[in-house]
């Protein structure tokens, strides 16, 4: 059997795979079985933050594995606390962290604290939790209904729980909270949605707006979170304090590694919340190293550089080729080509694939950069290069 029927035989079929086989990766550039090289603009869904094979990474997971992979958290986890420590520093809040595996996991947990403080904050339980249009949120049942994405809530999976609905914009939020109301959940720059990002004074208002009412303001970070828009969070370059921040993608490094972080450090008690893997040894050493060597690139300056240099290669070629995109969307290292139609996206996507470069899609017909953080200017110019071949073969159809 080849690869392909193998895949295909034993392994569910939930995604639309390209079956490049691919067996190494260096910083942004992948290699298949044959040695051929591909630049890697999606870092496995801005999950790469460091690259491929990073070497300080790769120690640190080495030298994890050759002590303790995993206890459980019935007892101190010493990489565990360190990371809570580090990721509190960074965010600059005054916040406590629960680890889980994933970006669902993750918004899982913070609807559990919204859900516990509506509860206890107040004589009516307040627990519903509003999100918006185009957002995405994860794909168990309650982040799926979470989601603000009709096509997501397929009736196979019915009954979904209750106390979620989506709202069209940010102005629609305020008219939809009601004395139920609890927590607003929301994305800084929505990526599954097309790599929307929200006008900063319009999310300083909201956020005020919400403290006043004492509603919680969550902020699915999992995407934009660790440097991915240039500052450590979102959040951060936003200038808002939310009540809950999740984190999932990058935060480890390629290393599955999901968190929720709250101000509100006492609501969850001994036996509230839990997860057998979150937080262990190998995932927790794994993203320290990931966050102590991203911590200080942004020091030095190079994640603004680099997040400059990309924004005006990606500038330069909507210019360029304004038959086949409407505009160039984004913030940091998170952008896109709003393509004139889905099937502009679908080819920009393949034929790019032809060139050896790897790029995403986004929303409806959206094309999408997600690059490591450490990728250098070598490497995007290389990757702009074959974005230029597969472009001009494009226009050269329509
Ligand atoms: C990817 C993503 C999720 C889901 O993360 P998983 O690790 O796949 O569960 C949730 N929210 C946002 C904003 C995401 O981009």
């Amino acid at each position: 059997m080849t690869l392909e029927q193998i895949d295909k035989t034993y392994v569910l079929h939930t995604y639309a795979r390209d079956y490049t086989n691919f067996t190494r990766g260096e910083g942004a550039t992948l290699f298949d079985e044959n040695g051929n090289d591909y630049i890697d603009f999606a870092a496995g869904i801005a999950v790469n933050s460091v690259g491929h094979n990073h070497p300080k990474l790769v120690e640190a997971i080495c030298k994890q594995a050759q002590n303790i992979l995993h206890i459980s958290n019935l007892q101190v986890i010493e990489p565990q606390a360190k990371l809570a420590k580090k990721m509190v520093e960074l965010s600059g809040y005054d916040m406590a962290v629960f680890f889980g595996n994933s970006g669902a996991e993750a918004n899982e947990g913070a609807i559990k604290i919204a859900r516990k403080y509506g509860e206890t904050k107040f004589a009516n339980k307040r627990y519903k939790v509003i999100t918006l249009e185009h957002s995405f949120h994860g794909r168990t049942i309650t982040t799926v209904k979470a989601t603000g994405q009709h096509d997501f809530h397929a009736s196979h999976f019915a009954p979904y729980p209750e106390g979620f609905s989506f709202e069209p914009n940010l102005t629609a939020v305020y008219d939809a909270i009601d004395d139920e109301t609890v927590a607003v959940m929301i994305e800084l720059v929505q990526g599954e949605g097309g790599v929307q990002p929200f006008d900063k004074a319009e999310i300083q208002k909201l956020a005020t707006f919400l403290k006043t009412k004492e509603i919680l303001l969550i902020v699915d970070e999992v995407q934009t979170g660790i440097y991915r828009t240039g500052e450590f969070l979102a959040c951060n370059l936003y200038e808002i304090e939310p009540d809950i921040i999740t984190l999932a993608k990058g935060l480890g490094g390629g290393v599955p590694i999901g968190a929720v972080m709250t101000k509100h450090k006492d609501i969850f008690v001994a036996g509230d919340h839990g997860s057998t893997f979150g937080g262990n040894y190998l995932s927790t050493a794994a993203s320290l190293a990931t966050l102590e060597i991203l911590e200080a690139y942004y020091e030095s300056g190079a994640v603004a550089e680099a997040l400059l240099y990309f924004e005006t290669k990606l500038q330069e070629i909507a210019t360029q080729y304004e038959a086949l995109f409407d505009k160039e969307v984004g913030l940091g290292l998170m952008r896109g080509l709003r393509a004139k139609s889905v099937e502009i996206q679908k080819k920009v996507i393949s034929e790019s694939m032809k060139e050896r470069l790897i790029v995403l899609k986004a929303g409806r017909n959206t094309v999408r950069f997600l690059p490591s953080i450490t990728i250098t200017k070598a490497e995007m110019d290389e990757g702009f290069k074959r974005l230029n071949v597969a472009l001009k073969k494009i226009e050269e159809k329509v």
